[in-house]
Protein backbone atom coordinates (compact mmCIF):
# COMPACT_ATOMS: atom_id res chain seq x y z
CA UNK A 1 0.00 0.00 0.00
CA UNK A 2 1.67 3.45 -1.06
CA UNK A 3 1.71 6.61 0.93
CA UNK A 4 -0.42 8.31 -1.56
CA UNK A 5 -3.55 6.02 -0.33
CA UNK A 6 -3.36 7.10 2.87
CA UNK A 7 -5.58 10.10 2.44
CA UNK A 8 -2.35 12.37 3.55
CA UNK A 9 -1.94 15.80 1.19
CA UNK A 10 0.46 16.03 -1.45
CA UNK A 11 3.18 18.57 -0.21
CA UNK A 12 3.27 15.58 2.80
CA UNK A 13 3.44 13.13 0.37
CA UNK A 14 6.26 14.85 -1.20
CA UNK A 15 8.31 15.58 1.83
CA UNK A 16 7.77 11.54 2.32
CA UNK A 17 9.70 11.17 -0.91
CA UNK A 18 12.44 13.23 -0.19
CA UNK A 19 13.04 11.58 2.76
CA UNK A 20 12.84 8.12 1.75
CA UNK A 21 10.03 6.91 3.05
CA UNK A 22 8.93 4.78 -0.20
CA UNK A 23 6.24 2.25 2.10
CA UNK A 24 4.18 2.86 5.11
CA UNK A 25 4.75 0.98 8.40
CA UNK A 26 2.06 -1.31 9.11
CA UNK A 27 1.58 1.19 12.00
CA UNK A 28 1.54 3.88 9.67
CA UNK A 29 -0.72 2.23 7.31
CA UNK A 30 -3.72 1.46 10.04
CA UNK A 31 -2.59 4.99 12.35
CA UNK A 32 -3.25 7.72 9.56
CA UNK A 33 -6.87 7.32 8.10
CA UNK A 34 -7.86 6.70 11.50
CA UNK A 35 -5.62 9.99 12.85
CA UNK A 36 -6.54 11.65 9.44
CA UNK A 37 -10.39 11.05 10.14
CA UNK A 38 -9.86 12.97 13.82
CA UNK A 39 -10.35 9.31 15.65
CA UNK A 40 -8.93 8.29 19.23
CA UNK A 41 -6.29 5.92 18.94
CA UNK A 42 -4.24 3.71 21.10
CA UNK A 43 -1.08 2.63 19.51
CA UNK A 44 1.04 -0.50 20.69
CA UNK A 45 3.94 -0.31 19.38
CA UNK A 46 7.88 0.34 20.03
CA UNK A 47 10.56 3.02 19.19
CA UNK A 48 11.33 1.24 15.41
CA UNK A 49 7.61 0.61 14.55
CA UNK A 50 7.60 3.92 12.50
CA UNK A 51 5.55 5.48 15.34
CA UNK A 52 6.56 8.82 15.49
CA UNK A 53 5.62 9.77 11.61
CA UNK A 54 2.14 7.33 12.46
CA UNK A 55 0.86 10.49 14.26
CA UNK A 56 2.79 13.57 13.26
CA UNK A 57 2.12 13.25 9.55
CA UNK A 58 -1.93 12.70 10.12
CA UNK A 59 -1.40 15.67 12.81
CA UNK A 60 -0.07 18.11 10.69
CA UNK A 61 -2.54 17.61 7.60
CA UNK A 62 -5.51 18.03 10.16
CA UNK A 63 -3.58 21.85 11.49
CA UNK A 64 -4.57 23.09 7.80
CA UNK A 65 -8.25 23.05 8.91
CA UNK A 66 -7.58 24.26 12.29
CA UNK A 67 -7.40 28.13 13.93
CA UNK A 68 -3.97 28.93 14.40
CA UNK A 69 -3.26 29.19 18.22
CA UNK A 70 -3.40 32.73 19.39
CA UNK A 71 -1.02 34.15 22.10
CA UNK A 72 0.18 31.51 24.72
CA UNK A 73 -2.24 28.65 23.61
CA UNK A 74 -1.05 25.70 22.06
CA UNK A 75 -3.32 23.22 19.79
CA UNK A 76 -1.03 20.27 19.64
CA UNK A 77 0.56 19.09 22.63
CA UNK A 78 2.72 15.58 22.84
CA UNK A 79 3.85 14.07 25.99
CA UNK A 80 6.88 12.26 26.67
CA UNK A 81 8.82 10.66 29.41
CA UNK A 82 12.26 12.12 28.80
CA UNK A 83 14.03 15.32 27.51
CA UNK A 84 15.75 12.85 24.61
CA UNK A 85 12.22 11.75 23.32
CA UNK A 86 11.39 15.20 23.36
CA UNK A 87 13.67 16.32 21.13
CA UNK A 88 13.61 13.52 19.00
CA UNK A 89 9.76 14.12 18.11
CA UNK A 90 9.92 17.54 17.89
CA UNK A 91 12.56 17.02 14.91
CA UNK A 92 10.11 14.84 13.09
CA UNK A 93 7.77 17.74 13.59
CA UNK A 94 9.88 20.09 12.05
CA UNK A 95 11.49 18.08 9.46
CA UNK A 96 8.22 17.63 7.80
CA UNK A 97 6.48 20.70 9.05
CA UNK A 98 8.63 22.60 6.74
CA UNK A 99 6.79 21.17 3.65
CA UNK A 100 3.77 22.90 4.88
CA UNK A 101 2.36 25.64 3.09
CA UNK A 102 0.89 27.61 6.09
CA UNK A 103 2.81 28.65 9.62
CA UNK A 104 3.13 25.69 11.80
CA UNK A 105 5.69 26.75 15.02
CA UNK A 106 7.11 23.20 16.98
CA UNK A 107 9.08 23.59 19.56
CA UNK A 108 10.20 21.35 22.74
CA UNK A 109 10.12 22.24 26.17
CA UNK A 110 12.03 19.91 29.00
CA UNK A 111 13.83 20.05 31.95
CA UNK A 112 17.30 20.56 32.99
CA UNK A 113 17.78 23.72 30.77
CA UNK A 114 16.58 27.27 31.32
CA UNK A 115 12.97 27.66 31.50
CA UNK A 116 13.36 31.33 30.37
CA UNK A 117 14.22 31.20 26.98
CA UNK A 118 11.38 28.44 26.69
CA UNK A 119 8.82 30.98 28.43
CA UNK A 120 10.08 33.41 25.32
CA UNK A 121 9.61 30.88 22.79
CA UNK A 122 6.36 29.96 23.89
CA UNK A 123 3.91 32.13 21.21
CA UNK A 124 1.48 30.77 18.72
CA UNK A 125 3.01 27.90 19.56
CA UNK A 126 1.44 25.30 16.79
CA UNK A 127 2.74 21.52 18.46
CA UNK A 128 4.22 21.51 22.03
CA UNK A 129 6.43 18.40 22.37
CA UNK A 130 7.14 18.27 25.97
CA UNK A 131 7.94 16.36 29.62
CA UNK A 132 5.18 16.28 32.09
CA UNK A 133 7.55 18.67 35.16
CA UNK A 134 8.55 21.32 33.03
CA UNK A 135 5.28 21.78 31.48
CA UNK A 136 3.61 22.32 34.68
CA UNK A 137 6.07 24.68 35.84
CA UNK A 138 5.41 26.77 33.05
CA UNK A 139 1.97 26.44 33.11
CA UNK A 140 2.12 27.73 36.84
CA UNK A 141 4.18 30.89 35.80
CA UNK A 142 1.45 31.37 32.78
CA UNK A 143 3.61 30.91 29.85
CA UNK A 144 1.41 28.68 28.34
CA UNK A 145 -2.21 28.02 28.02
CA UNK A 146 -3.59 24.50 27.01
CA UNK A 147 -7.58 25.74 27.05
CA UNK A 148 -7.03 25.41 23.20
CA UNK A 149 -5.38 22.14 23.15
CA UNK A 150 -7.52 20.12 20.35
CA UNK A 151 -5.01 17.01 20.10
CA UNK A 152 -3.13 15.31 22.69
CA UNK A 153 -0.56 12.56 22.53
CA UNK A 154 1.05 10.58 24.94
CA UNK A 155 3.91 8.87 23.86
CA UNK A 156 5.50 5.91 25.82
CA UNK A 157 2.56 6.29 27.82
CA UNK A 158 3.60 3.34 29.80
CA UNK A 159 6.40 4.90 31.00
CA UNK A 160 4.48 8.39 31.45
CA UNK A 161 2.30 6.42 33.77
CA UNK A 162 4.91 4.79 35.58
CA UNK A 163 7.37 6.53 36.01
CA UNK A 164 6.27 9.09 38.96
CA UNK A 165 4.44 11.39 36.84
CA UNK A 166 1.20 9.93 37.90
CA UNK A 167 0.45 13.01 40.17
CA UNK A 168 1.75 15.74 37.41
CA UNK A 169 -0.22 14.00 34.63
CA UNK A 170 -3.19 13.75 36.76
CA UNK A 171 -2.97 17.67 37.20
CA UNK A 172 -2.05 18.57 33.82
CA UNK A 173 -4.75 16.61 32.36
CA UNK A 174 -7.52 18.36 34.33
CA UNK A 175 -6.33 21.73 32.31
CA UNK A 176 -7.25 20.49 28.97
CA UNK A 177 -10.40 20.99 27.12
CA UNK A 178 -12.73 17.92 27.03
CA UNK A 179 -13.12 18.13 23.66
CA UNK A 180 -10.17 16.79 21.98
CA UNK A 181 -8.68 14.16 19.77
CA UNK A 182 -6.68 12.01 22.11
CA UNK A 183 -3.84 9.55 20.69
CA UNK A 184 -1.78 7.14 23.28
CA UNK A 185 1.38 4.91 22.07
CA UNK A 186 2.90 2.69 24.53
CA UNK A 187 5.88 -0.10 24.21
CA UNK A 188 3.29 -2.20 26.36
CA UNK A 189 -0.51 -2.78 27.05
CA UNK A 190 0.43 -2.45 31.43
CA UNK A 191 -2.28 -2.12 33.37
CA UNK A 192 -1.80 1.71 33.54
CA UNK A 193 -2.45 2.24 30.41
CA UNK A 194 -5.26 0.31 30.18
CA UNK A 195 -6.82 2.10 32.70
CA UNK A 196 -5.67 5.57 31.17
CA UNK A 197 -7.54 3.83 28.18
CA UNK A 198 -10.73 3.56 29.78
CA UNK A 199 -10.21 7.44 31.09
CA UNK A 200 -8.97 9.64 27.99
CA UNK A 201 -9.97 7.34 24.89
CA UNK A 202 -13.16 7.60 22.85
CA UNK A 203 -14.36 4.52 21.10
CA UNK A 204 -10.62 4.37 19.93
CA UNK A 205 -9.08 2.28 17.38
CA UNK A 206 -6.71 0.04 18.62
CA UNK A 207 -3.40 -0.69 16.88
CA UNK A 208 -0.96 -3.27 17.97
CA UNK A 209 2.04 -3.48 16.59
CA UNK A 210 3.98 -6.81 18.22
CA UNK A 211 7.00 -6.62 15.96
CA UNK A 212 9.37 -8.04 19.19
CA UNK A 213 8.93 -11.71 18.06
CA UNK A 214 10.25 -11.21 14.50
CA UNK A 215 12.21 -8.49 15.45
CA UNK A 216 14.23 -10.36 17.99
CA UNK A 217 14.74 -12.89 15.65
CA UNK A 218 16.56 -10.19 13.35
CA UNK A 219 19.52 -9.94 16.50
CA UNK A 220 22.32 -12.34 16.76
CA UNK A 221 22.51 -12.48 20.16
CA UNK A 222 25.16 -14.53 22.27
CA UNK A 223 25.70 -14.48 25.89
CA UNK A 224 29.30 -15.17 27.58
CA UNK A 225 29.20 -16.18 31.60
CA UNK A 226 32.06 -13.73 33.17
CA UNK A 227 33.27 -13.02 36.63
CA UNK A 228 32.75 -9.67 37.79
CA UNK A 229 36.30 -8.97 37.42
CA UNK A 230 36.24 -10.15 34.27
CA UNK A 231 34.01 -7.64 32.61
CA UNK A 232 36.23 -4.82 32.22
CA UNK A 233 38.73 -6.30 30.20
CA UNK A 234 36.41 -8.61 28.39
CA UNK A 235 34.11 -5.88 27.16
CA UNK A 236 37.69 -4.67 25.87
CA UNK A 237 38.65 -7.61 24.30
CA UNK A 238 34.97 -7.70 22.33
CA UNK A 239 35.11 -4.15 21.34
CA UNK A 240 39.00 -4.52 20.08
CA UNK A 241 38.38 -7.54 18.35
CA UNK A 242 35.22 -7.18 16.43
CA UNK A 243 36.74 -3.62 15.65
CA UNK A 244 33.21 -2.48 17.35
CA UNK A 245 32.59 0.94 15.94
CA UNK A 246 29.43 1.84 17.28
CA UNK A 247 28.48 0.39 20.45
CA UNK A 248 25.84 0.95 23.23
CA UNK A 249 26.88 -0.34 26.49
CA UNK A 250 24.26 -0.90 29.48
CA UNK A 251 24.99 -0.52 33.03
CA UNK A 252 22.32 -1.19 35.40
CA UNK A 253 23.36 2.13 37.69
CA UNK A 254 24.70 5.69 37.20
CA UNK A 255 27.96 4.64 39.07
CA UNK A 256 28.53 1.63 37.11
CA UNK A 257 27.82 3.58 33.34
CA UNK A 258 30.34 6.31 34.63
CA UNK A 259 32.82 3.68 35.55
CA UNK A 260 32.63 1.76 32.93
CA UNK A 261 33.24 4.76 30.47
CA UNK A 262 36.12 5.94 32.73
CA UNK A 263 37.84 2.90 32.04
CA UNK A 264 37.67 2.57 28.62
CA UNK A 265 38.37 5.40 28.43
CA UNK A 266 41.59 5.02 30.24
CA UNK A 267 42.21 2.15 27.99
CA UNK A 268 42.38 4.01 25.06
CA UNK A 269 38.28 3.29 23.57
CA UNK A 270 36.28 6.64 22.79
CA UNK A 271 33.54 6.17 25.73
CA UNK A 272 31.16 8.12 27.58
CA UNK A 273 28.25 7.74 29.66
CA UNK A 274 24.68 9.08 29.93
CA UNK A 275 22.54 9.07 32.92
CA UNK A 276 20.04 10.75 34.71
CA UNK A 277 22.41 12.58 36.48
CA UNK A 278 25.05 14.12 33.52
CA UNK A 279 23.87 17.56 32.82
CA UNK A 280 21.42 17.74 29.92
CA UNK A 281 24.27 19.64 27.54
CA UNK A 282 26.60 16.46 28.16
CA UNK A 283 23.48 14.18 27.51
CA UNK A 284 22.84 15.69 24.49
CA UNK A 285 25.83 16.10 23.59
CA UNK A 286 27.01 12.43 23.67
CA UNK A 287 24.15 11.24 22.03
CA UNK A 288 24.85 13.61 19.09
CA UNK A 289 28.38 12.68 19.23
CA UNK A 290 27.36 8.82 19.32
CA UNK A 291 24.46 8.87 16.76
CA UNK A 292 26.64 11.10 14.15
CA UNK A 293 29.20 7.95 14.75
CA UNK A 294 31.99 10.03 16.19
CA UNK A 295 31.63 8.48 19.89
CA UNK A 296 32.97 4.83 19.59
CA UNK A 297 31.26 3.88 23.09
CA UNK A 298 28.36 5.24 24.64
CA UNK A 299 27.52 4.17 28.16
CA UNK A 300 23.88 4.15 29.45
CA UNK A 301 21.26 3.29 32.06
CA UNK A 302 18.20 1.64 31.81
CA UNK A 303 16.33 5.54 31.44
CA UNK A 304 17.88 5.37 27.38
CA UNK A 305 17.09 2.19 26.60
CA UNK A 306 13.73 3.54 25.33
CA UNK A 307 12.72 5.75 23.03
CA UNK A 308 16.34 6.70 21.52
CA UNK A 309 15.85 5.91 17.90
CA UNK A 310 19.49 5.11 16.66
CA UNK A 311 19.43 3.60 12.89
CA UNK A 312 21.55 0.78 11.98
CA UNK A 313 23.09 0.29 15.56
CA UNK A 314 25.14 -2.72 15.14
CA UNK A 315 26.32 -3.60 18.33
CA UNK A 316 24.46 -3.47 22.12
CA UNK A 317 26.56 -5.22 24.91
CA UNK A 318 24.72 -5.39 28.28
CA UNK A 319 27.87 -5.18 30.73
CA UNK A 320 24.76 -5.73 33.60
CA UNK A 321 21.45 -7.45 32.89
CA UNK A 322 18.63 -5.35 34.01
CA UNK A 323 16.27 -6.71 36.30
CA UNK A 324 13.46 -6.45 33.90
CA UNK A 325 13.02 -9.19 31.28
CA UNK A 326 11.44 -6.09 29.03
CA UNK A 327 13.54 -3.67 29.37
CA UNK A 328 16.29 -6.49 28.01
CA UNK A 329 14.00 -6.88 25.34
CA UNK A 330 13.97 -2.92 24.62
CA UNK A 331 17.91 -2.62 25.52
CA UNK A 332 18.47 -5.39 22.36
CA UNK A 333 15.58 -3.70 20.47
CA UNK A 334 18.42 -1.03 19.86
CA UNK A 335 20.02 -3.09 17.13
CA UNK A 336 18.78 -5.42 14.15
CA UNK A 337 16.04 -2.47 13.50
CA UNK A 338 14.48 -1.67 9.84
CA UNK A 339 15.52 -5.14 8.98
CA UNK A 340 19.69 -4.82 9.51
CA UNK A 341 20.96 -7.46 11.19
CA UNK A 342 22.58 -6.28 14.89
CA UNK A 343 24.51 -8.25 17.29
CA UNK A 344 23.83 -7.96 20.84
CA UNK A 345 25.91 -9.88 23.43
CA UNK A 346 25.47 -10.20 27.42
CA UNK A 347 27.71 -10.49 30.53
CA UNK A 348 26.16 -12.60 32.31
CA UNK A 349 28.06 -13.64 35.96
CA UNK A 350 27.25 -16.61 38.04
CA UNK A 351 24.31 -14.99 40.20
CA UNK A 352 22.90 -14.07 37.17
CA UNK A 353 22.43 -17.26 35.74
CA UNK A 354 18.84 -17.84 37.37
CA UNK A 355 17.81 -14.14 36.27
CA UNK A 356 19.31 -14.59 32.39
CA UNK A 357 16.85 -18.03 32.22
CA UNK A 358 13.82 -15.79 33.29
CA UNK A 359 14.51 -13.44 30.63
CA UNK A 360 14.83 -15.93 27.96
CA UNK A 361 11.52 -17.61 28.77
CA UNK A 362 10.10 -14.34 28.63
CA UNK A 363 11.66 -13.16 25.12
CA UNK A 364 10.80 -17.33 24.01
CA UNK A 365 14.74 -17.34 22.79
CA UNK A 366 17.05 -19.21 23.95
CA UNK A 367 20.50 -17.76 23.94
CA UNK A 368 24.01 -19.54 24.03
CA UNK A 369 26.14 -18.85 27.04
CA UNK A 370 29.92 -18.78 26.29
CA UNK A 371 32.41 -19.66 28.80
CA UNK A 372 34.21 -16.09 28.30
CA UNK A 373 37.92 -18.09 29.68
CA UNK A 374 37.80 -20.10 26.69
CA UNK A 375 37.96 -17.01 24.65
CA UNK A 376 41.26 -15.52 23.14
CA UNK A 377 39.98 -12.89 25.25
CA UNK A 378 40.68 -14.00 28.17
CA UNK A 379 43.00 -16.62 27.34
CA UNK A 380 45.68 -14.16 25.89
CA UNK A 381 45.13 -12.29 29.21
CA UNK A 382 45.93 -14.90 31.47
CA UNK A 383 49.03 -15.88 28.73
CA UNK A 384 50.53 -12.57 29.32
P1 LIG B 1 10.11 5.63 15.25
O1 LIG B 1 9.54 4.27 15.58
O2 LIG B 1 9.06 6.63 15.08
O3 LIG B 1 11.18 6.02 16.22
O4 LIG B 1 10.81 5.51 13.80
C1 LIG B 1 11.86 4.64 13.53
C2 LIG B 1 12.71 5.04 12.35
O5 LIG B 1 12.10 4.65 11.14
C3 LIG B 1 12.99 6.53 12.22
O6 LIG B 1 14.37 6.69 11.97
C4 LIG B 1 12.20 6.97 11.00
O7 LIG B 1 12.85 7.99 10.29
C5 LIG B 1 12.13 5.71 10.18
N1 LIG B 1 10.87 5.57 9.43
C6 LIG B 1 9.62 5.74 9.92
N2 LIG B 1 8.71 5.45 8.99
C7 LIG B 1 9.39 5.09 7.87
C8 LIG B 1 9.00 4.65 6.58
N3 LIG B 1 7.71 4.53 6.23
N4 LIG B 1 9.97 4.36 5.70
C9 LIG B 1 11.26 4.46 6.03
N5 LIG B 1 11.72 4.87 7.24
C10 LIG B 1 10.78 5.17 8.16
Amino acid sequence: MPFSSLGLPNYLLGALADQNYAQPYPIQALAIPAILAKKDILGIAQTGSGKTASYVLPILANLEGMPAPKGRQVSVLVLVPTRELALQVVGVFQQFAKALPFPCKSMAVYGGVSANVQMQALTKVSVLVATPGRLLDLMRSQAVDLAAVKVLVLDEADKLLNLGFKQEMDELLTHLPAQRQNLLFSATLSPSVENIKQLLLHDPLVVQITPEADHIDLINQTAYSVTNEQKGPFLRYLINSKQMQQVLVFTSSVYQADQVAAKLSQNKIDAQAIHSKKSQGARTSALASFKAGKLRVLVATDLLARGIDIEFLPYVINYELPRSPKDFVHRIGRTGRADNPGEAISLVTVDDEHHFKVIQKKMKKWVTVIDAATTEGLLSKRKS
